[in-house]
């Protein structure tokens, strides 16, 4: 198969490239554009799951928020037309405090993440509305690409899918995927030098050692306690807790990120539970340890998003990405983009407005060389 621009990784970076080049392209000069992704279902980290009932709930088990002043996430909601499912993060109330000798002390201060933006219905919302809007042959799911050979000006991928594998033959790649995830499962030939590889390798994927827990409910019962359903715990197994309900339809929820390491919550989903339960109804009372439903889904143990590096705990934000150099791009034939790759510092690299910065980058040098939209 032949393609012009062939992208890999159908998270919001590399979904935003293929709706950018798509919008930007007159069909005069007929930019054919291509995104593969392994999973069968696109977003990547971004991953709403639906509630129990039929009401168009859902409880964001990768990302949740963005924020005011993250202008290409609010300029990207409004032209989808999302502006109205869009709220703050329930904050009103009392924050409460766990010191690691397991205390809890209430009203030492506010909620953390209050003013950040949520979604109704969850973030995947933007992933179906970009997806809407391409042409029915652009993306094909479950395709796993697993190497990449330079052939002159063309670059040969080949990709896995239903036990096959087959070459696409385009002229550039987005590589729209962590780049460690991406220098761990994709061979290149000619391989990267080694100075090359060693800054793919060490460029850490944003969250992906993580682990989060929704617990669903009837009402948000803490809220009657003057409590904002913030939590922050030195013992664990949540180490941070907010509240995760929907503005309108379905259950009131609380989620957690797990702050037990990922080598040692291996397999121990049913145990994790039932600690993180007894951890709410100590903090919020005994309401907690009777939820409709819980949610868990753990980052760490994914392939598409973490690998064995990603198991470390990581305590510092992402550096922005200084890693354009002439060797990694095979003269700007391979092009790397996806969240991590954001120069923008704070609040962008490795984060969703992270993953539009990227793709923007990449969209205006497609244009630059000719290859998509026309330069701007
Ligand atoms: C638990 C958690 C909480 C977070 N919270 C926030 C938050 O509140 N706010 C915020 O701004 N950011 C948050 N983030 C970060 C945010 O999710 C990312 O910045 C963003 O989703 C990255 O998008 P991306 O397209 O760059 O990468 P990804 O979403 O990782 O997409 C990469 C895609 O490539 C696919 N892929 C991988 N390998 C291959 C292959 N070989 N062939 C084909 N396809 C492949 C993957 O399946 C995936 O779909 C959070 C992340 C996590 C995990």
């Amino acid at each position: 198969m032949k393609t012009d621009v062939l992208i890999i990784g159908g998270g919001l970076s590399g979904l935003h490239t293929a709706y950018s080049l798509h919008r930007d392209t007159s069909p005069d000069t007929g930019t054919h554009v291509t995104l593969i992704e392994a999973r069968n279902r696109l977003g990547g980290r971004i991953l709403s799951r639906s509630g129990p009932n039929s009401d168009g709930s859902a409880y964001d088990l990768g990302p949740t928020w963005f924020w005011p002043g993250q202008h290409r996430m609010e300029a990207l909601v409004r032209t989808l037309e999302l502006e109205r499912e869009i709220f703050e993060q329930p904050s009103a109330g009392e924050a409460l405090y766990e010191n690691d000798s397991g205390a809890v002390l209430r009203g030492l201060g506010g909620a953390s993440m209050a003013g950040s933006y949520r979604l109704d219905g969850g973030l995947a919302k933007i992933i179906r509305a970009l997806a809407e809007q391409l042409p029915d042959d652009t993306v094909q799911l479950r395709t796993r690409a697993t190497h990449i050979t330079q052939h002159g000006d063309r670059l040969h991928t080949t990709i896995h899918r239903d036990g096959h594998d087959s070459i696409i033959n385009s002229a550039r790649i987005v590589i729209a995927l962590p780049p460690r995830l991406a220098v761990n499962s994709i061979s290149l030939s000619p391989d990267l030098p080694t100075q090359a590889r060693d800054l793919l390798q060490h460029t850490a994927t944003w969250m992906a050692g993580s682990a989060k827990l929704v617990a669903l409910y009837d009402e948000p019962f803490w809220r009657k306690d003057g409590l904002s359903g913030d939590a922050i715990s030195y013992r664990g197994p949540l180490g941070e807790i907010h509240d995760a309900s929907p503005r309108t339809n379905g259950p009131a929820a609380l989620f957690g990120f797990v702050s037990v390491p990922p080598d040692i919550r291996r397999n121990q989903e049913d145990a994790l539970k039932e600690a993180a339960l007894a951890q709410l109804e100590k903090l919020f009372g005994h309401q907690a340890a009777h939820p409709r439903d819980v949610y868990v889904k753990d980052w760490a143990f994914d392939n598409l998003t973490a690998t064995a590096a990603d198991q470390e705990p990581q305590i510092t934000h992402p550096a922005p990405w200084s890693g354009a150099a002439p060797e990694i791009s095979w003269e700007g034939r391979l092009m790397w983009s996806g969240s991590e790759t954001a120069e923008g510092g704070l609040r962008n690299t490795g984060y969703l407005e992270g993953a539009l910065e990227a793709s923007e980058r990449t969209v205006h040098q497609l244009a630059k060389d000719g290859v998509g939209s026309a330069p701007s």
